[in-house]
């Protein structure tokens, strides 16, 4: 047998398995639908002079991992501002330098700018506790050993040494809205628009839904805290890195690859076999696509039991993020660092709203970062099931809609507008294998995560087929850029 392991797909959690295998003496490959490698962790170029983050805006491994592997990457660029566009050309700057960003946030409101350390703070702990629980193998409930019980037990010994207040503080946050979790500690309607804009980043909900408590302590958690850090070179550089070092441990990565099914013979995974009709054995595979797509498509139901089946048919997955590439003329005028046009809790909201009715937000969320020349909007809310149209005539929509918003608040950007490079979720989906377009390979909603992540006594990468494992941003630990998911499938196939 050539390989001891195979991978389906090189996005960073892929690569992050892949190299902690090979470091363990394991003969790796690792097989990539695209023409490049990095899945959502790529820096691509539509055009020349036109190379950008074509998804995330920034990203960081989780240091451990970085430290484990001896990677080469850049130290991120701390230091850069959130700035929240709000209506009547004003503007609220939170520095990352907490003296200059109390002192913003006093223009709105002196008590607000009291808290805002203490704040910090706290996100920063719970933030340290979710990234333990991400490191902890949660048990398959109902039915666990003593022995699985444990780790959980040193979680909850965690939370407990959070202090009374705080731990309180966590666990209700996590079940809480943006707009009740933001209102126990403000009353600026500015700073809580910006602090709950974080919370909705990359999730089809709103504000106001319960659990936007979590999703602002995960994208907390994945990003440092509310701005962007950029890495110089971009986030294909973390890409470079991770293969680069793969490589050093005798792994090998081949792109334009793409897995069609596993192949299956007793129950066991004894390989794959490709689009285009080659197979490859191996003693293991590790899918890192989402678990959808894998156990539906790639491993088939007719291999999986009935109940199962039915589970990973209910993996909800909603995509509603279009990302809009503007190269500018160099006159667009925006500020450096990560702008949010998020007036209020209100308009956030509404823009949700017009998802739920499967339209794209007349006013939408827009987060938006630049690098040079290049100005990259993060479009919230572009649904991937449109209810009237379809999404080659919305395209031009969505790129109309992003461009007039930011007009709007920052007035003169239109007229830089030189290129423009629009990627919608169908795209999402045909071009970067996102099912239904949903980045995090599955919605982080209270009901998917954790040990119900992906399916309910299925979080610990294992799957009904031996010999075959998950490692993708849509189990526990993931989504996001840090690698955990990756970094834990790999210790589980070691133990
Ligand atoms: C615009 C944007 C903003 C985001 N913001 C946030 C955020 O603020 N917070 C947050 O937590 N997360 C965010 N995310 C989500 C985050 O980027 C993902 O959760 C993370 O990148 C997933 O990484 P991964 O390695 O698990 O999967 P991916 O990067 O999706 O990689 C999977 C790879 O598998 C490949 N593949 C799929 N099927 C096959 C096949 N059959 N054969 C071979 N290869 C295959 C794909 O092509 C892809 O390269 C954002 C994503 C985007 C796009």
């Amino acid at each position: 047998m050539a390989w001891d392991v195979i991978l389906i797909g090189a996005g960073h959690n892929g690569l992050v398995a892949a190299n902690y295998l090979a470091k363990a003496g394991r003969k790796v490959l690792v097989l990539e639908r695209r023409n490049i490698p990095g899945g959502q962790l790529v820096t691509e170029s539509f055009g020349e002079g036109f190379s950008v983050d074509a998804l995330h805006a920034s990203a960081q491994l989780r240091p451990d991992i970085v430290a484990d592997l001896g990677l080469r990457i850049e130290a991120s660029r701390a230091g850069a501002a959130y700035t929240c566009l709000l209506d009547g050309g004003k503007r609220l700057v939170i520095d990352a330098d907490p003296a200059r960003a109390r002192a913003a946030i006093a223009e709105f409101s002196a008590r607000d700018a009291e808290r805002w350390p203490e704040f910090v703070a706290f996100m920063d702990r719970a933030a340290a506790f979710l990234d333990a629980t991400y490191r902890t193998a949660m048990p398959r409930l109902p039915h666990f050993a003593l022995r699985e019980g444990l780790p959980l037990a040193g979680l909850l010994w965690k939370l407990r040494r959070l202090g009374g207040r705080d731990m309180f503080r966590v666990v209700r946050a996590m079940s809480m809205s943006a707009e009740e979790f933001t209102g126990d500690w403000f009353e600026s309607a500015a700073l809580r628009a910006a602090v709950s804009a974080l919370a909705i980043h990359g999730v089809t909900l709103g504000p106001m839904s319960a659990g936007t408590g979590f999703t602002l302590m995960h994208n907390w958690l994945n990003r440092g805290g509310l701005a962007h850090r950029p890495i110089a070179g971009g986030v294909g550089t973390i890409t470079a890195a991770l293969i680069d070092a793969l490589k050093s441990r005798g792994g090998e990565v081949r792109t334009a690859a793409e897995v069609r099914n596993v192949m299956i013979d007793g129950q066991r995974a004894r390989g794959v076999r490709l689009a285009s009709g080659e197979e490859i054995a191996a003693s293991c595979v590790i899918s890192a696509a989402d678990p959808r797509h894998t156990f539906l498509q790639l491993v088939g139901a007719a291999e999986l039991p009935p109940e199962f089946v039915w589970q990973a048919q209910s993996i909800k997955l909603r995509g509603c993020v279009a990302k809009v590439h503007v190269e500018a003329d160099g006159r667009h005028g925006l500020p450096e660092g990560t702008l949010a046009l998020a007036p209020s809790i209100r308009y956030l909201e509404r823009a949700y709203d017009a998802a739920k009715y499967g339209e794209i937000s007349a006013q939408p969320y827009l987060e938006v970062t630049t690098s040079g020349n290049v100005v990259s909007i993060h479009f919230q809310f572009a649904p991937y099931a449109l209810r009237h149209v379809d999404w080659e005539a919305a395209r031009a929509v969505v790129e109309q809609r992003a461009i007039d918003t930011l007009d709007a608040y920052c007035p003169g950007f239109k007229a830089a507008v030189a290129r423009v490079h629009t990627i919608t979720p169908r795209d999402l989906e045909s071009d970067y294998g996102l099912s239904e377009g949903d980045l995090n390979h599955g919605q982080l909603i209270l009901d998917q995560i954790f040990f119900m992540r992906p399916l309910p006594g299925w979080s610990k990468h294992a799957t009904p087929i031996d010999g075959f494992y998950l490692c993708g941003g849509g189990v526990h630990g993931g989504g996001g850029i840090s690698g955990a998911s990756g970094r834990n499938a790999a210790k589980v196939l070691l133990s």
